[in-house]
């Protein structure tokens, strides 16, 4: 990220921040001779300390030059941005675990035998102010405000929350950042942090538009149902990406499907669903992966990430999850690839989703 798109991407977030001096040229990839990025995911940590924005920033330690992080959140909530560059906080990330971010899946427990990646490489990263002895308590302000930073980065990028880690997850170091209770959350009063709840409350932002506020009630907001299906099998070639087109209709009331079948849901929109898969003649053991992909009229816009359908003896069948927010004008299409040798027959496509339209 630029320095304009941060404070870009943070302002739209509702991200309260104040920029340290020269944090756009700030960072460890001169000294290190190694580019920041490409970056893949945002790694959170407590600061063990109090106070601890010249550490941060100017100071480091000992064994560590700074900065030591992109950004610092004190318990004010009031952010400050550090540095732009490469920054020294990640240590050895365990390689299984950095896959499972980049893949956005559900994170294994760290194997140092899976090797290690250098996580200063590829993530953003940030010190949140707390002394990490389970005792010291996150501020409501300082919570709200560590969710939207995750929440702003993941929308910047098109990411979901399984993009968002922390340092006990990755580190093969054990660490054990970050921990501690939280003093509250939008309607939520006092709880433990964890890595999931964290992960769910940025998943639960990133589901609404940049500008919500978790601590309003929609009652107001009743989603689409949409179902949808094939009038008949079809075929599938080796080798090539193709669209489903869903040619049934059982229910539509996001009004969505119709002048473009393979389209199931357009933007300004959030949803959330699945589409069920059955396949014959798919080899026991070959691949079909299947994605969701963003169209712009009928130009391929952005591809998500690939979930794969592996061949099973006497057909294949998967259920495949419908999670995303799709900007506006844009359409969602479920596509397939037949990476087996031979033709495929998808017998069945049933897709049903719970659509909440955004102005
Ligand atoms: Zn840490």
């Amino acid at each position: 990220m630029t320095p304009a798109q941060w404070r870009a991407a943070l302002r739209a977030e509702g991200v309260r921040f104040v920029e340290y001096r020269g944090w756009t040229t700030r960072g460890r990839d001169a000294a290190t001779g190694k580019t920041f990025g490409p970056v893949h995911a945002i790694l959170n940590h407590h600061t063990a300390g109090r106070d601890s924005l010249a550490t941060v920033a100017m100071n480091g330690l000992p064994d560590l030059p700074p900065p030591l992080a992109h950004a610092y959140l004190p318990k004010s909530g009031v952010l400050t941005l550090v540095a732009d560059g490469r920054a020294n906080h990640a240590g050895l990330a365990a390689k299984n675990v950095f896959d499972a971010l980049v893949a956005e899946r559900d994170l294994p427990r760290q194997s140092t035998a899976s090797g290690t990646v250098d996580g200063n490489d590829a993530m953003y990263g940030i010190e949140v102010e707390n002394l990490g002895d389970n005792v010291d308590t996150y501020t409501a302000e300082q919570y709200d405000t560590w969710v939207r930073f995750n929440a702003a980065i993941c929308r910047h990028h098109g990411w979901s929350a399984a993009s968002v880690a922390g340092h006990l997850e990755t580190s093969v170091e054990g660490k054990v950042d970050p921990r501690g209770p939280v003093a509250g959350y939008g309607n939520r009063g006092r709880f433990t942090f964890t890595m999931d709840r964290f992960r769910a409350d940025v998943a639960e932002r990133l589901a609404h538009p940049a500008s919500w506020d978790p601590t309003h009630q929609e009652d107001d907001d009743m989603p689409g149902y949409v179902n949808l299906g094939l009038a008949k099998p079809f075929t599938l070639e080796p080798g090539a990406w193709d669209s489903i087109e869903f040619t049934t209709e059982w229910n539509d009331t996001a009004g969505d499907h119709g002048t473009d079948g393979s389209v199931f849901v357009r933007g300004a929109a959030r949803f959330t669903g699945s589409v069920s898969l059955a396949i014959d003649g798919l080899a026991v053991g070959h691949v079909v992966q299947a994605r969701m992909s963003e169209y712009d009229g009928d130009k391929l816009a952005k591809d998500h990430p690939i979930d794969e359908l592996i061949g099973t003896p006497g057909g294949t069948f998967r259920v495949v999850p419908l999670v995303k927010r799709l900007a506006k004008d844009r359409g969602m299409r479920v596509r397939l690839l037949n990476q087996s040798d031979a033709p495929i027959t998808i017998t069945s496509a049933v897709l049903t989703a719970l659509v909440f339209k955004e102005s």
